[in-house]
This record gives structure tokens, sequence and C-alpha cells, in this order.
């Protein structure tokens, strides 16, 4: 499906809502509705549930979004957590410099892909894709013509060099993508921090910042949860929680949102074992993206050229979004850049004791962080199908189905009576929801044909309906329908939850 449908999809169906609606909106702040609630929550719950309840040694925290000034200041926030941003004159439209030569490499590297499903399609099975993409001339010019604008950009980036990427610009004959125009203004930067005012302190002293990453509220916290739980080196800390960025372009629905939600885990090792740790997340990481489905093809890494200041490793988990390969999660070596800045600047120690060789150290930290909300994404990406099936009396028609991992959906189950007027179906399919709502998120639905009734719940996901017929009132068995290969098998009343629980469980997930 393509990205339109897939934002009305997500309204029409009750997932994201543009955020205060009825005032036209507030860009880039979205809210999420009762089943984008649900969906979230199980994403969430997934995400805690593999990383913390799976691992002896990583724990979790619910730090606060307002930290102490100088947090931001040590961890280089005040200072260099800046987009580079350049407005275009005649549409008065404002854009960040590197999305823009971006958007024109990504432009080239879509030609690629195109290129590459062509001959998918006539090579048929015998196709290799690596061999295809370096040896085909077209392609090799195209990918060293990526290569060189963006080595080039990275290194203005690196360099803070704003004159640098005006000229990249202008070489490259960047029009506005509103307007058309190439009449742009220099290049300057812009801190992405928002920030408020404690009421009791005036000026600078009670400046306080929304929290654009959850790690610092990890950091501070380091020597408390290894203190109070006693954890040795290697262990992790894991926190879920809103982040805000004042993002300067944010114009691809929750893929760049103003305020949003982090998943994200700090692996604190010793100083030198940093790599080994960075390639078993790297690994650990991109299986948990597979363990739901999403095809392997859809998701690569994206090595970082251009470093940040506090890393000396860092990759991109890339998932193919309908505007192209973008960043879903970073797995980063942030050394001991940030506990070392912390110990500078609060004067405190946040050193290590190491029992084994008997030396304090600063931990060295591997992190992986993922929004929740591109997560989200993704998986609607993923998962949103208009297909073709044979309808109840055998003919072919259309429909719109989210065939999203059952254990993530946001209803497990909706309990269909065959017909609505007439009081001892309904009264059965009661009961049976009341048994099964206390196990699963479960519907009652008795509204329009059982047909229509199907299709809703096809395009909110929902892996199974269970349908209570005249003949239920005398076998005490129902129907239950499977969301995918649309088969239906007769199963006792009694037998419901268990035959449900096999295929929703997360813990299914967990163990595979
Ligand atoms: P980008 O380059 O796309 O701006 P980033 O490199 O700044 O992302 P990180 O600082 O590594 O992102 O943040 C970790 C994760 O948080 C990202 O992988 C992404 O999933 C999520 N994230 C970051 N910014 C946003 C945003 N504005 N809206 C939604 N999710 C975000």
């Amino acid at each position: 499906m393509d990205f339109k449908q897939i934002i009305s999809h997500c309204k029409e169906y009750g997932f994201i809502y543009q955020s205060s609606d009825i005032y036209d909106g507030l860009s880039a702040v979205y809210d999420y509705g009762p089943y984008g609630v649900e969906l979230k929550n199980n994403i969430k719950q997934y995400w805690w549930k593999s990383m913390v309840q799976m691992h002896g040694n990583i724990v979790g925290i619910d730090a606060a979004i307002f930290m102490h000034p100088k947090t931001w200041k040590a961890s280089g926030h005040v200072d260099a957590f800046n987009d580079p941003l350049v407005d275009n004159k005649d549409s008065k439209k404002r854009y960040r410099a590197d999305q823009l030569i971006e958007g024109y490499t990504d432009k080239i590297e879509a030609k690629i892909i195109k290129d590459v499903e062509k001959a998918r399609k006539r090579f048929g099975d015998d196709f290799d894709e690596d061999q295809f993409k370096t040896t085909n001339g077209r392609i090799i010019d195209r990918q060293s013509k990526i290569d060189s604008i963006l080595g080039e950009m990275n290194q203005h980036l690196k360099d803070e060099n704003m004159v640098g990427l005006k000229e990249l610009i202008e070489r490259l004959e960047i029009a506005c993508p509103d307007s058309g125009s190439k009449n742009w203004t220099d290049v300057r930067q812009f801190n992405l921090m928002f920030n408020t005012q404690l009421g009791n302190i005036a000026g600078e002293e009670g400046k306080l910042y929304l929290r654009p990453e959850t790690a610092q509220g990890i950091f501070v916290n380091f020597l408390n949860v290894q203190k109070t739980t006693r954890q040795k080196i290697p262990f992790g800390i894991a926190q879920i929680g809103k982040a805000f960025r004042n993002e300067i372009v944010a114009r691809q629905f929750i893929f760049r949102m103003r305020e949003f939600e982090q998943m994200e885990m700090q692996f604190f090792v010793k100083p030198g074992t940093e790599m080994e740790w960075y390639r078993h997340w790297k690994e650990t990481r991109m299986k948990w993206h597979e363990s739901l489905g999403t095809s392997s093809n859809h998701l690569r890494f994206h090595d970082h050229d251009n470093l940040a200041h506090y890393a000396n490793a860092a990759l991109d988990i890339e998932y193919q979004f309908p505007f192209g390969f973008k960043e879903l999660e970073g797995i980063h070596s942030r050394t001991d850049f940030d506990l070392g800045s912390h110990q500078k600047l609060s004067g405190k120690k946040l050193q290590y004791f190491d029992p084994e060789i008997n030396e304090s150290y600063v931990p060295y930290v591997v992190e992986t962080s993922i929004g929740a909300d591109r997560m989200f994404l993704s998986q609607i990406s993923e998962n949103l199908k208009e297909e073709s099936v044979p309808d109840s009396s055998g003919k072919e028609s259309t429909r719109t189905v989210l065939s999203l991992n059952p254990a993530i959906a946001p209803v497990k189950c909706a309990v269909l009576p065959l017909l609505k007027n007439k009081v001892e179906l309904t009264k059965a399919a009661h009961d049976v929801h009341d048994k099964i709502k206390l196990h699963f998120n479960t519907q009652y639905d008795e509204k329009d044909a059982v047909g229509r009734r199907y299709r809703r719940q096809d395009a909110i996901g929902t892996p199974y309906c269970v349908t209570i017929d005249f003949e239920t009132l005398d076998d005490h068995c129902v129907t239950i329908r499977d969301r995918d290969t649309l088969k239906q098998e007769r199963v006792k009343i009694d037998d419901v939850v268990s035959k449900i629980r096999d295929k929703v469980d997360m813990n299914g997930l967990l163990t595979s």
C-alpha cells in the first residue's frame, strides 16, 4: 500500500489521529486511538519482555522527563544537538539541509531499486541480487554517485561546514519540493531541544529542557541501579519513555514527530570488550525484528560514516518504509563518553569496582535505541495489504487486511453472533465473550452481516473471529475463523481460550 493509503487507514480505523484535530492539528504531533494504543502497548511489551524479562542481567527503570539542566550540558546536547537548517526564500518553507541532500540521493536509490526489481522479474529464481548490483554498469555508476554525494555531505556535517552544505545543495541544483524554487538562504545550525521554565527560579538558572532522549536518565542513575540490584558488569538498564525534539521538518507522519517514544537499553561493559558486545546486540536486535515476521528484504544494516562525538562505532537498522529505507533503530558504541562527562561535571564518581581484576573503571556503553512510533509504522507498512479472497458465495472479492503477528495484534479475537435479532444467539455470544475477555483483548460485534464484520476485523488485524450459530446452542461448539488462511474450524466452547492462546501468546515469540 502506498503511504497515503496507510495514513488514511490509520485514521479511519482508529489507530492514529492528528493531535488537536478540531483546531486543524498540531504539526508532527499525533494521538493514538483505541486500536493504536493497543498495538503500541503490545510492541512495547514485546520489547520489554525480550530485553528485560528474558535477560537476568538487564533491569528496567522509568526516569522523569525533566532532568537537571547540567545533564544536557554534560551530554553535549546544549552545544551540539543541532540540525543544519535552510529556508527557501520564495516558498518560505524550512528544510534540513542534510535531508534535502538525502532526498536527492533517495531518488537515485529509487532508480536502483526499480532496476533490481525489473531484473528480479526477468531472471526469476536464478536472480542473485548482490551479483547484479556489483556487476551492472548503470547501478555501479548510480551507487558511486550516491556515495560521493553522501561522503561529501558527511564531511561537511562533521566539520560543521555550513557554507559547504549550501554549495552542495546549489551544485546539485536541488529545488524546493514545494515550489520548485532554487533560491536558498544560508545554512545555519538549529538546536533541537524544547525548553521550558521552572516556576520558582527566574532566568537561565531555571531553564529546563524536555529530554531529547531517554538515555541520559539511565546514565545518571547508573550507580543507583548497580548498587541497589548488585549487578555485575556486563549488565544493562532499559527504559521506555517519551522524548521531545523540535524537528525542523516533520512531514512523514509518525516517522518524525516532535513528541515521540523511545525504547532504549544501555549495556555497560568492560572497556576493550565493547566491539564484541556491539556485534552481539547488532545481531540480537535484527533477529528481534525478524521474529515478528518482517521480511528480511525490508530490513538492512547501515553503518554510520559520520560518527557522533560520543561513539566509536554506530549503525542503524533500517526498514524499507513506503518512502524508502530509513532508520528504525540505532545501535551505538558510546564509549565512556556519557558516564565520563557526568562524572566530570557533577564531581561524583561514576565508576564500577570490578572484583575480577580488583580495579575501578568507568564502564563503556553499547546502546540499542528504537522509536516505538517508528516500530509501529514499520509494522503497519509491512502488514497492511489489499488482497483478493473468495467471499461466502465463493466469488472473488477484495479485502483490506492487516496481517500483524498475532502476538502484537490490538484485538486477539472477535465474538460474533450469526444474527443480532435472535436473543438465544446473542446471549450465547455474550457468554462466550465474557469467558474469553478475561484472557485476551476481545471484541463483541453483532452489527451488519457476518461477512462485513469479518472485513472490519481484518482491517484492524484481528487474528481470530469466533462465530456463534444455531448449532452452538445444541453442540456447544463455535466456529473459529483464521484471518490469514480463512480456514474455519469447529471448536468446543471450553477449548476456545486454549486454542487462541496457543496462537496469540507472546511467549511463543520469546522462546523461538
Ligand atoms: P534521524 O536521523 O532519523 O533523525 P536519529 O539518528 O536522530 O534519527 P537517534 O537519536 O538515534 O535518532 O534516536 C533513536 C531512535 O529514536 C531512532 O532510531 C528512531 O527510531 C527514534 N526517533 C528519533 N527521532 C525521532 C522522531 N523525531 N520521531 C520519531 N522517532 C524518532
